[in-house]
């Protein structure tokens, strides 16, 4: 019998839903902001957030994602997580 490779799983910082990596978006923070990581690749902290709308804006306008993250979120920060979520 075949064996399951296990996928990684990640946690939803906001509703703590458990989804496999892939449907996850990674959210890193660097020196010059939180941003969006769509390659999964950029040096940071990293949290992740799943496609529910509500997780976007909840992460945008509450402090859910910065405590993840150890740090606060600017304007410019809350702006980039609304705008890749429309
Ligand atoms: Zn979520």
């Amino acid at each position: 019998m075949a064996q399951q490779r296990p996928q990684p799983v990640r946690t939803c910082v906001v509703c703590r839903e458990k989804s496999s990596k892939r449907a996850l978006t990674r959210i890193v923070r660097t020196e010059t902001g939180v941003y969006v990581d769509l390659t999964g690749k950029v040096n940071g902290r990293g949290a992740y957030l799943c496609a529910a709308p509500a997780c976007w804006q909840r992460a945008a306008q509450s402090d859910v994602l910065a405590r993840a993250l150890r740090t606060t979120l600017t304007d410019a920060d809350r702006e980039r997580l609304r705008l890749h979520r429309s």
